[in-house]
């Protein structure tokens, strides 16, 4: 199934300390204008894109063009999910108009995001109310519970369980804001870390393979596969999914890359994988090593 993290812009009513999407990032400064965003949705859907997740910033401060985005993608048929911080559930009647208006364009799925980082801006009560909101209304939902899975998350966790919230944790993205984080030292067992790369539409129309630190690998722009309004969108995601290197990521996984790659294995277990996927691909001199090997030795390193 095709699918896209549509970042209609990158403009938020908060600053979260870890915000991979920060708006100084200047590649993907602003906001699309709203008839070109409705231009690329209809091409997106004449390319099959069976899935479109409205990221990147806060989409719901332009309720209004991301209800027109979305009432388009439900003509077409595309599932539908909004990515927010629940900066507009404030009380029951706020959660209630922003979830019926959000309905009555189509919504699928609300994506909840929360963690202590969050909750500095945004009153945890907010995601509590946009729960109970979707739960009445018979919306689709999940919390996305963002940790870097120290203690002093535990609170914040525990108070998700006593709402009887349904959420999965995500893990922190030491890139954006997050880059210059202090980071515990992790050692875990030995995983494949695959990748499903979800392609990212930036507001200015740049294509990247992956949407979260895929678009600040700056020495190589490994993940950058083009505009959108210079080439056909279509064009650009079949990209994404024939190139070697990325169907190697997806397949054989970061830590086979960086095994072939010459990567000790006891080194291979104390880095996460953005990290690991950034050491591997965002080296002009290891990229280049990879993409010579990519159909042929890589190819063959396989259990
Ligand atoms: S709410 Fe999301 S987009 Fe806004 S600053 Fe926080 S992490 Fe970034
Ligand atoms: S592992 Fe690489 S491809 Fe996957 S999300 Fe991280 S940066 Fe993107």
């Amino acid at each position: 199934m095709r699918k896209i993290a549509f970042g209609y812009s990158t403009r938020c009513n908060v600053q979260c300390e870890h915000c991979v999407a920060a708006e100084s990032d200047h590649r993907n400064n602003g906001k699309m204008d709203l008839l070109q965003a409705k231009e690329i949705l209809v091409e997106l859907a004449h390319a099959h894109v069976q899935g479109i997740s409205f990221t990147a910033g806060e989409p719901l401060i332009y309720l209004d063009d991301i209800c027109e985005l979305l009432a388009l993608c439900n003509t077409y048929g595309i599932y539908t999910r909004v990515v927010t911080n629940s900066f507009w559930a404030k009380n029951p009647e706020s959660a209630q108009r922003y979830v019926s208006r959000l309905m009555a364009s189509g919504l699928s799925q609300l994506r909840l995001s929360y963690s202590r980082w969050h909750q500095k801006n945004i009153k945890r009560e907010n995601v509590i109310n946009a729960v109970e909101c979707c739960v009445e209304n018979g919306l689709d939902y999940f919390v996305s519970f963002v940790t870097d899975f120290s203690e002093e998350d535990d609170q914040d966790e525990e108070y998700l369980r006593q709402h009887k919230v349904m959420f999965f944790p995500e893990p922190v993205i030491f890139s954006g804001r997050a880059e210059s984080f202090e980071r515990a030292p992790i050692r875990t067992d030995y995983q494949e870390n695959c990748c499903s790369m979800n392609p990212y539409l930036a507001p200015n129309f740049d294509v990247y393979a992956c949407c979260d630190a895929g678009s600040h690998f700056t020495k190589t722009n490994f993940f950058h596969l083009g505009n959108a309004k210079q080439s056909r969108v279509g064009a650009l995601l079949l990209k994404s999914e024939t190139n070697t290197l990325y169907k190697h990521i997806r397949t054989l996984g970061i830590s086979g890359i960086a095994s072939f790659a010459g990567f000790r294995s006891k080194d291979i277990i104390t880095h996460r994988k953005c990290e690991l996927c950034k050491k591997l691909f965002n080296d002009p001199d290891m990229l280049r090593v990879l993409e010579n090997e990519a159909s042929s030795g890589l190819a063959a390193w396989h259990r």
